[in-house]
């Protein structure tokens, strides 16, 4: 009996069968997220999950993490996999622990606002279970209708909401996690290590089983609104008075780019929103968002076109369906930068000959989630690859101009010790001292590793894209 089979075996006994899968089909599909991969990734790491886990509750994962621990196994924590940067992919083989299973919506504290899940849970189960009460979420991502409250714990937590509220983070009181050595800790903002400390970290220093998340009260009224503008300079102006004025739950600017030239919108960029708040605030909130919109040589459009378009908000993915294939990057800018940044991924798009879409969520009157999107085709692997080097130009530039990525993962790596070395350093810090096997999540956010656990140098796998998007020109 080799150590796998013998670890296979003993994983089936403490779990039982109907949590593990070593079938050949699902490890084709457990060996990516919902980016398509370049075809050379598959020459550098080791895509392919030697086993899947489904664990049912905290006890499982712990189990999980123990056996993983005796047989020096990797383990991918994995919730929908709707994170693009590679989070979910494995990079040695290893144990892909699929979280979906852990989907109870636990207790709703009525009184103090409070909602206990377990981290599989979907977030539109979540908004679906609240419509019945009188809370509801202060913020939520975009890709609410399939992402897990877990995954989103472990990445950005900046989403619908977030310019309100504030991030995720602000919005949890406690979490069960379960650290790479099995041990199950509950954590808060006053423990050690602390909410903030485990937050975003990717998968790399725990697993979150369970999330007590802060409730808002349900507004009186909620107004959604949609402005079009001629051009994309006087939306962000335009955009900006609105932060500096109202107080909008959510406010997000995009410019037309390929909607335009494919769908025949007439104007360059807009913005869509919603209100919330006591019916007066709403409706003093929305005149002066017309008085600015019309000072900036916009138009608002009817409220019945303005609320289709924020009960839309959840599919920005639509226009995939021009691509086939969407490559991007999701970074976070001072406010002060929008303008030369979209002008930057326009020259890009330009220079690669691709369309590009930009997208733009505001967060604070400073600062913002960039996200722009180059329409490609997977299906032309060189060329495929040749698009995805764009994704490093546009980070190279943002966070020259201030910005910093947004998430990591396995594409973003060699940029943490560029846009935010402090914080790299905390995390090396933290892996090392949680994680001394180096088993949760190997090969990503803080540094990469090819087969045979090699190191990826972060320089190298710059000059390699740098060298693609050269070599672009003459393909
Ligand atoms: C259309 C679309 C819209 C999006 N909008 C937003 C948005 O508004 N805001 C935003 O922040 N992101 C957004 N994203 C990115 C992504 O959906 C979010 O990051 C989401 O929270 C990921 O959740 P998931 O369950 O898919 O996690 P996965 O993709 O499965 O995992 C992401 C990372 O977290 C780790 N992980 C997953 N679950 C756990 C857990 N329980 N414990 C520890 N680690 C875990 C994984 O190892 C991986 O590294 C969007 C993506 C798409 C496709």
């Amino acid at each position: 009996m080799t150590t796998s089979d013998k670890f296979l075996s003993e994983l089936i006994n403490r779990l039982g069968q109907e949590y593990v899968s070593v079938d050949s089909l699902e490890k084709l599909v457990y060996a990516h997220d919902f980016a398509a991969l370049p075809k050379f990734v598959k020459l550098l790491f080791n895509t392919t999950p030697d086993v899947i886990v489904r664990p049912k509750s905290t006890e499982h994962v712990t189990e999980i993490m123990k056996l993983a621990n005796e047989y020096k196994i990797p383990v991918i924590p994995r919730g929908s996999a709707t994170w693009g940067f590679g989070g979910t992919v494995p990079v040695k083989g290893g144990i892909i622990l699929d979280l979906t299973g852990l989907n109870r919506i636990i207790h709703l504290d009525e009184k103090n606002g409070l909602l206990t899940v377990e981290c599989g849970v979907v977030w539109e189960d979540v908004i679906r279970f609240l419509r019945k009460t009188c809370w509801e979420l202060p913020t939520y991502p975009s890709s609410a209708l399939s992402s897990t409250v877990g995954g989103w714990a472990a990445t950005g937590g900046i989403g619908y909401g977030s310019l309100k509220y504030g991030p995720f983070v602000k919005n949890v009181v406690k979490v069960t996690a379960v650290l790479p050595d099995g041990r199950v800790i509950v954590v808060d903002d006053n423990s050690d290590p602390s909410l903030s400390q485990l937050f975003g970290s990717e998968g790399i220093l725990c697993v979150f089983t369970e999330l007590t998340l802060k409730m808002v009260p349900k507004n009186e009224a909620e107004m959604p609104f949609m402005a079009n503008f001629s051009n994309f300079a006087n939306a962000l102006m335009a955009a900006q008075e609105v932060l500096r004025l109202t107080r909008p739950h959510s406010l997000v600017l995009r410019t037309f780019g390929f909607v335009r030239t494919k769908d025949y919108v007439e104007s360059d960029a807009y913005f869509f929103g919603c209100f919330n708040d006591n019916r007066r605030d709403v409706y003093e909130q929305y005149l002066k968002l017309d008085s600015i919109v019309n000072r900036y040589r916009g138009y608002l459009v009817p409220e019945d076109e303005a609320r289709r378009e924020w009960e839309e908000r959840f599919y920005t993915l639509r226009i995939k369906k021009w691509g086939p294939s969407i490559l991007g990057n999701e970074f976070i800018i001072p406010v002060h930068k929008i303008l030369d940044m979209v002008r930057y991924c326009w020259q890009l798009g330009n220079q690669a000959h691709l369309d590009v879409e930009v997208e733009v969520m505001f967060i604070s009157k400073d600062e913002a989630l960039m996200f722009p999107l180059f329409l490609c085709d997977e299906r032309k692997p060189i060329r495929y690859l040749m698009s995805a080097a764009i994704a490093k130009k546009v980070l190279d530039v943002a966070i020259k101009v201030g910005g910093r990525p947004y998430g990591y993962g396995l594409w973003n790596f060699p940029f943490m010790e560029i846009a935010e070395p402090e914080k790299k350093r905390e995390l090396e810090r933290m892996k090392s001292t949680l994680d001394s096997q180096n088993l949760l999540n190997p090969g990503k956010t803080i540094g990469a590793e090819v087969m045979l656990g090699l190191p990826l140098p972060g320089k190298l796998y710059s000059t390699f894209m740098d060298g693609v998007w050269v070599l672009r020109k003459v393909i």
